[in-house]
């Protein structure tokens, strides 16, 4: 090969050929949105053009001439959707129309091929774009001449595996889209059929979308015109066309800024998490347009990472057109942008957390780990993401602010209590939680990875510290008491386990770095802490699993003095042969891998552990 004259056949990346499959089977009550997706690519292809022209003069295009435009042939059965756009040349066809080149895909795609789900839910997340082609079309051609380029090509494909590629005949720079229509997709043949898809899909696409010699929509860009004649419907297409989604957007906001830097913004939090929301890039997906001329959906610095949730436009007149993208980056207008917009979208955020906090819950759910990620990122905004917080608690099944647990403080409480784990529900099992609960007083249970993270920065709210209930002394003595229970085991006398401490030191010497009577357990026997000043035990689970750290940290043993085991133990350990005591000596052992257990991990050593509880329950017999 590599002789371009002939015509080339080439594979098609695996995860394409499974989107197909998926494509072809899954959406088929939906496929009219085909239309959306290709109509969608012309005009970002017309975005691409008109903004390649302000940078490189060897293209020159007039603006208002861009345009796309649908051509049906009743007697060839075909539907086109042409663009006179920035069009592809033969690398772009290869690693456009041929691959997927999102990271995440294949994972995506394995579970979207095991959720048997056939709704728009899932691939919903991540948007099927071009290749929603062949919901419709048994063959498509794409023919195709990049701007600036002097060959054209042609892409065909029945989306079987193969697709091939040859020299084309295209007069001007452009793509045309030729979808060979399946025996059962007819009805795009029909000329009204269209016109209500465009209706419904793209009355907001900038570019006229035209068939025959009627243009279709109102081709102006749905951001500059006032909100009050904008309908919901359309905010949502809009909505879909920027983003590539499906579904409908949880809130929207449209402002005008005028100011300091004047722009215009139209944004979209997604009711949907996207598929690659927790993408190692936290690119932002907001386009950035200049006097309504597209320049990059992909600018830095526009929009902070921890609102990368967010999809839409900003426009601003007061940037220049005529830098390149990397450029524009470093305009300190940019900066100013983004302030302004931050702080809008966090006041928004704040209100719809007041007026309708269930759908806040939901918002939350999906993107509050991402808004977290605000805390450590935007110190000085830090006061206002963290009012946004919401965690959940062993106060109630519901989410929980701050202020909201400020306002349930016991008297006497001079800390903000949590505990942090990988999983939600085992930590709310936790032994460690027993003293708080018996209590009554709220820890949170923080599971995001992202938690440790922002904790280190954030130290206190309103006054109080955050400390973590698995490091350091639980000294609950200072809080009052919710009711005072004549029976309550408040009142006996802590037993004295001082020999069993010191035989149990003795035994597991450095596996340990002290053993303490508790005060955070009532019904569980052992539990393991974090000394004060050491590092919390989820901080270390979460280095030691991206490697960043090797061995243990020794820990903090806690015994619970009121528990019938201890209780008896400390009777054994009185006496002066508590060295040679095999049964003590096992026990030392046993009770640090029992709560070792209880926090999830495995046994220290397995094979010792068996042997010891063999030989404990052996002599209970
Ligand atoms: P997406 O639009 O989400 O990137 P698609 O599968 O719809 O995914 O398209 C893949 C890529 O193919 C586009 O990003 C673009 O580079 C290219 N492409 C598709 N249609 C056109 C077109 N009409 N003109 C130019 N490039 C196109």
């Amino acid at each position: 090969m590599g002789d371009t004259n002939t015509k080339e056949t080439f594979s098609f990346q695996t995860e394409v050929g499974q989107l197909l499959d998926i494509v072809a089977g899954s959406l088929y009550s939906n496929r009219e949105i085909f239309l959306r997706e290709l109509v969608s690519n012309a005009s970002d292809a017309c975005d691409k053009l008109r903004y390649e022209s302000l940078t490189n003069s060897d293209i020159a295009v007039e603006s208002n001439q861009l345009a796309i435009s649908l051509d049906v042939r009743k007697k060839e059965k075909t539907l086109s959707v042409s663009d006179n756009g920035i069009g592809m040349n033969h690398n772009d066809l290869l690693e456009t129309l041929g691959t997927i080149a999102r990271s995440g895909t294949g994972a995506f795609l394995e579970a979207l091929k095991s959720s048997k789900k056939d709704d728009l839910g899932l691939i919903g997340k991540f948007g099927v774009g071009f290749y929603s082609a062949f919901m419709v079309a048994d063959n498509v051609d794409v023919l195709t001449r990049k701007a600036g380029e002097e060959e054209s090509w042609q892409w065909s494909s029945n989306g079987k595996g193969e697709f091939t590629i040859e020299p084309g005949a295209r007069e001007t720079s452009g793509t045309t889209v030729i979808l060979h229509l399946k025996k059962d997709a007819k009805e795009f043949l029909d000329e009204s059929r269209i016109r209500h898809i465009i209706n419904t899909y793209s009355e907001h696409i900038s570019f006229p979308v035209k068939l025959g010699d009627d243009t279709l929509n109102s081709a102006s860009a749905i951001w500059t015109r006032a909100p009050k004649d904008i309908t919901e419907e359309q905010y949502t297409e809009f909505y879909r066309h920027a983003s590539h989604a499906f579904d409908k957007p949880w809130h929207i906001m449209h402002n005008r800024v005028e100011g300091t830097v004047n722009h215009t913004s139209l944004l979209f939090v997604p009711s949907v998490a996207p598929f690659d929301l927790f993408d190692a890039e936290r690119k932002s997906h907001v386009k950035l347009y200049v006097n309504r001329v597209f320049i990059s959906d992909t600018t830095k610095d526009l929009i902070p990472s921890y609102l990368r949730f967010l999809r839409g436009i900003v426009d601003s007149q007061d940037l220049s057109l005529n830098v390149s993208r990397e450029m524009l980056q470093t305009d300190p207008k940019l900066a100013k942008i983004k302030t302004s917009i931050t702080k809008k979208v966090l006041g928004e955020l704040k209100k719809k957390s007041n007026k309708a906090p269930e759908e806040f819950t939901e918002f939350w759910t999906n993107f509050g780990a991402v808004l977290k990620e605000g805390l450590i990122e935007d110190p000085s905004l830090r006061d206002r993401v963290l009012e946004l917080c919401r965690f959940t608690s062993t106060h109630n099944q519901g989410l929980s602010s701050l202020s909201d647990y400020i306002g349930r403080c016991k008297e006497g409480q001079e800390a903000i209590y949590y505990m942090a784990g990988e999983d939600a529900t085992k930590i709310a099992q936790s032994p460690h939680l027993e003293g708080f609960k018996a209590k009554n007083i709220e820890v949170l249970l923080l599971s995001d990875p992202v938690d440790e993270f922002w904790l280190q920065h954030v130290t206190e709210f309103e006054g109080k510290p955050f400390k973590s209930i698995t490091r350091g002394a639980a000294d609950l003595d200072n809080i009052a008491e919710e009711k005072k229970d004549e029976n309550s085991k408040e009142n006996v006398e802590t037993p004295d386990i001082a020999d069993l401490i010191a035989s149990i030191k003795l035994e597991l010497g450095d596996a340990i770095k002290d053993v303490r009577p508790s005060k955070r357990l009532t019904d569980s026997p052992v539990c393991l802490i974090a000394d004060d000043g050491d590092m919390d035990v989820n901080m270390e689970r979460l280095l030691k699993r991206h490697g960043q750290l090797q061995q243990n940290m020794p820990r903090v043993l806690e015994l619970n003095p009121n528990h019938t085991i201890i209780k008896k133990l400390a009777d054994r350990a009185k006496g002066s042969e508590a060295t040679s005591d095999s049964l003590l000596q096992d026990a030392a052992h046993l009770l640090l891998d029992q709560a070792r257990i209880a926090d999830g991990e495995v046994p220290s050593d397995p094979a010792s552990f068996a042997r010891r509880l063999g030989s404990v329950m052996e002599s209970a017999l």
